[in-house]
């Protein structure tokens, strides 16, 4: 890593939120749900879908995660109301897990109805390996509600194919991502490509069980070997979509992905907590600050 980038990821963490905010700006589809909606609009006029996530985790407060429940149930009906392109994302960990399992389902339930009521899909991401086990059994109680609904999948974790094995049928619908908690040797891979490998089994698998596979991740050399294996097997467009995170450079090649034919969507992160999130995003890619500092004034 360079020196202009190991200076920004020590220094910016620290710095005052107002001057933190262009480098999150990127990142963050705004700060209200009018701001994420305008955003979605315009990913979709560019032939982009979506998926909105409310950004947060690991609430401890009870009226709290049901005040975010109803906020994604809101969403959910914006997202109707305006016909957009756009699903939902969310972390159990926001809407309640951390609290208890009951307050978490509860909630999640909600959410489950009012994606069914609007035929829409929800997606549950995953979250650090102590809540995997109960993000499943999350999904499995909400598939009585809606069969719209699909979880993430983290190919870091050595467990991952195996719950591809148990989990995976035609109804089956994850996003294959490679993770991105700290997790402990003894549970994930740690090796770029053991993780890539994994990748690329998961994403045969759930071809082979007939599943939906959201292929998430921003590695061009992943994406090249995906394309080569879908071309090669004559994978059928309907069973797999890419899928990329809102502001990260991608150097054109989701708009030739779509030209191509391809489903892109784009995870579209908002709302009042978007400090730690982009923090987060400008330590994966430093190289960020640099673009963010060339348009500074331009934004601001
Ligand atoms: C749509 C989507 C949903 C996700 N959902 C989850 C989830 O539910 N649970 C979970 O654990 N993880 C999730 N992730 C994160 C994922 O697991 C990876 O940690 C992250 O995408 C980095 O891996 P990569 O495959 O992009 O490859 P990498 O090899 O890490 O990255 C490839 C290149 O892309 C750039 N890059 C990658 N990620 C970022 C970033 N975030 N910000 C800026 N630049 C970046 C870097 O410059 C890097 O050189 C999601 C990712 C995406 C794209």
């Amino acid at each position: 890593m360079n020196l202009f980038n190991s200076f920004i990821i020590k220094t910016v963490p620290h710095l005052p939120k107002w001057f933190t905010k262009p480098f999150a700006k990127p990142y963050v589809a705004g700060e209200t749900t009018e701001e994420a909606l305008k955003n979605v609009a315009k990913l979709n006029q560019n032939g982009f879908k979506a998926t909105l996530d409310i950004l947060g985790e690991h609430v401890i407060s009870s009226s709290f995660a049901k005040n975010i429940t109803s906020q994604y149930c809101n969403l959910y009906q914006r997202i109707s109301d305006e016909k957009l392109n756009c699903t939902i994302s969310v972390k159990p960990s926001h809407i309640g897990l951390n609290i208890s399992y009951s307050e978490a389902l509860e909630n999640m339930e909600l959410i489950s109805k009012k994606a069914k009521d609007l035929d829409n899909f929800l997606r549950i991401d995953m979250e650090s390996s102590d809540l995997t086990d109960q993000t499943f059994k999350l999904l499995n109680e909400c598939k009585y509600i809606t069969k719209n609904i699909g979880v993430a999948i983290q190919a870091y974790l050595f467990r991952s194919l195996e719950d591809i094995n148990t989990l995976a049928d035609s109804d089956f619908n994850a996003r294959i991502c490679k993770g991105i908690y700290k997790e402990d040797s003894s549970v994930a891979f740690s090796d770029r490509s053991d993780i890539k490998n994994n990748f690329m089994s998961m994403a045969k698998s759930m071809v082979k069980k007939g599943s939906f596979a959201g292929y998430a991740t921003h590695d061009q050399e992943l994406i090249d070997e995906l394309l080569n294996w879908i071309q090669t097997e004559k994978i059928p467009k309907e069973q797999f979509e890419f899928q990329t995170l809102y502001g990260v450079p991608m150097n054109g090649r989701l708009e030739n992905l779509i030209n191509e034919g391809y489903t892109v969507r784009i995870y579209v992160p908002f709302g009042p907590d978007w400090f730690d999130y982009s923090i987060r995003r400008l330590k994966e890619n430093p190289d960020i600050a640099k673009y963010v500092l060339k348009n500074f004034f331009r934004n601001e």
